[in-house]
């Protein structure tokens, strides 16, 4: 039997409805000499991933790319199982029966850890769940954050580690006009925070944040930005490597950094200073176990023999009075199981995108990885897209060479059957269509962009009143 035909289209699953999920369904189905299915799972009922859970509520403009989403899902040979846990409703080995071809775009929902004395505290908390919570993502809805305490510390200094501090120090007006979950809202206007520290161990010039995110911080209406003088200024080394180089990027970053001396305030009740060249080395708690600060240890930075300048600690120690620490170090892939897994790196073991044995790197044929489970958690949203579209170019070769699953139910009304009865209360795309009407209807009442569905009991209820 002939694969690929408008008869036996060629199947695929794609685990994961974020971005990535979505460019890889548009590269499948644009593709023009393979008639292909696809259908693509999330364990949540609502589509797009960290569009909709992890870009921060206060940039509504970059969430507008999920109507090119939307355009992939209108077409016929698309198909949406929300509400699908794959290792928990459908195993890999079930998947193997009904696709030709699996490809993960699960992302990095986990986060990495700093390591040091104190991690364990009160107080001591992730970035990760910390946006996943304003952004009204069900699993994290009832996490509560201690906004009591005026002082607060985001360790990092990537885009992840901004969106957090601006978040904290947004007034509750700005905050309204966002699609922000209400729980959020409501805590976040009661908020007592008023200093926030940005902790980066390197240099201005080496901060992982792009110069939009960190321009916006220069804008906020009730928060001075701010940095110490000299960790501002540029080392010699740094410096020499901006003046030899072309990165104007670079400069920009350091000139904007600059821009927030002097270090003097206004009459603006919040501040939000970025250090640099200092690295926490502990949490210190109360008798209660409660963070009441950190230890700071001042960097210097040294040049690697592959010419990148890493910190290296001084002798030079100083203590900063914080209630509530977030990481915000990077996020970690997790296993799903029957899926080889490089755990050092927290991704799927794989080849560019082809899954390979974590040992031998045999290729396990069918299945295909793209998006931050495939590479780590780097790039922008758009990144996602030639990433996807380059693991689509090797399962399209792979299926010209004859290497595919051989699946026993390869069709749509057999998977479909399968899905249902491992979870009758899979959410399909016009169900989500219909939550997404709902939420907008309800901002609309309120003012506001949208007010999300943040409980999975009450997405299932809506879906039974619209019936
Ligand atoms: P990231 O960009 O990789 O930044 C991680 C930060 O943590 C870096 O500053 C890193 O410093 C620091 N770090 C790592 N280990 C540390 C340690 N042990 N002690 C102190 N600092 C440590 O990660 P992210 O902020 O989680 O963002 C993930 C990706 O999403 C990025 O590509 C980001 O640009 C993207 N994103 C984009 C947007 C947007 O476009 N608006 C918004 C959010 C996220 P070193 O550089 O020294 O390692």
């Amino acid at each position: 039997m002939t694969i690929g035909t408008t008869e036996n289209p060629l199947r695929v699953a794609i685990i994961g409805a974020g971005p990535t999920g979505f460019y890889t369904a548009d590269a499948l189905l644009k593709n023009k000499e393979v008639v292909v299915e696809v259908d693509m799972f999330d364990r949540l009922p609502t589509p797009y991933g960290l569009v909709r859970d992890g870009v921060a509520p206060d940039h509504q403009k970059i969430k507008s790319v999920t109507k090119a989403y939307d355009r992939t899902a209108k077409k016929d040979e698309f198909r949406f199982f929300g509400y699908v846990e794959l290792g928990k409703d459908v195993s890999v080995a079930d998947l193997r029966n009904y696709y030709h071809q699996i490809i993960y775009t699960y992302g990095a929902s986990s986060d990495r850890k700093l390591g040091i004395p104190g991690e364990d505290l009160i107080g001591s908390r992730t970035a990760t769940e910390f946006v996943a919570w304003y952004n009204g993502h069900p699993d994290y809805r009832d996490y509560e954050f201690d906004l009591s305490q005026e002082s607060v510390a985001v360790i990092g200094v990537g885009n992840v580690a901004i969106d957090v501090a601006r978040i904290l120090c947004r007034t509750h007006e700005a905050l309204v006009e966002t699609d922000i979950a209400e729980h959020a809202l409501e805590a976040l206007k009661n908020s007592k925070v008023k200093n926030v520290y940005v902790i980066g161990r390197r240099g201005p010039a080496q901060a992982a944040f792009t110069n939009t995110e960190v321009r916006e911080l220069g804008e906020l209406v009730a928060t001075d930005a701010l940095v110490v003088p000299e960790e501002a200024e540029l080392d010699a080394l740094s410096q020499q490597l901006l003046d030899e180089g072309n990165d104007h990027r670079t400069k920009k970053k350091v000139e904007i950094i600059q821009s927030f001396i002097p270090n003097t305030r206004t009459d603006k009740p919040k501040a939000l200073t970025i250090r640099f060249l200092v690295s926490p080395v502990e949490l210190i708690g109360d008798e209660k176990g409660q963070i009441k600060a950190m230890r700071l240890v001042k960097n210097e930075l040294y040049q690697t023999d592959d010419g990148t300048l890493r910190p290296r600690a001084t002798e030079q120690f100083e203590t900063v009075s914080v209630g509530l620490v977030f990481r915000s170090v990077g996020y970690r892939g997790l296993p799903v199981e029957g899926v080889p897994f490089n755990d050092s790196w927290g991704i799927i073991s794989n080849d560019e995108g082809r899954v390979v044995d974590y040992e031998t790197k045999a290729v396990v044929t069918g299945e295909y990885a793209a998006g931050w489970i495939k590479r780590g958690p780097s790039g922008i949203i758009g990144t996602n897209k030639p990433d996807a579209v380059a693991t689509v170019k090797l399962m399209l070769a792979d299926f010209a060479a004859g290497q595919t699953l051989t699946p026993a139910h390869p069709t749509a009304p057999e998977a479909e059957a399968f899905i249902k009865q491992q979870q009758p209360q899979y959410f399909t795309y016009e169900d989500w269509l219909k939550l997404d009407e709902a939420e907008l209807a309800k901002g609309k009442e309120q003012g506001r962009p949208r007010v999300k569905f943040t409980n999975i009991e009450d997405m299932l209820t809506a879906r039974e009143a619209q019936k």
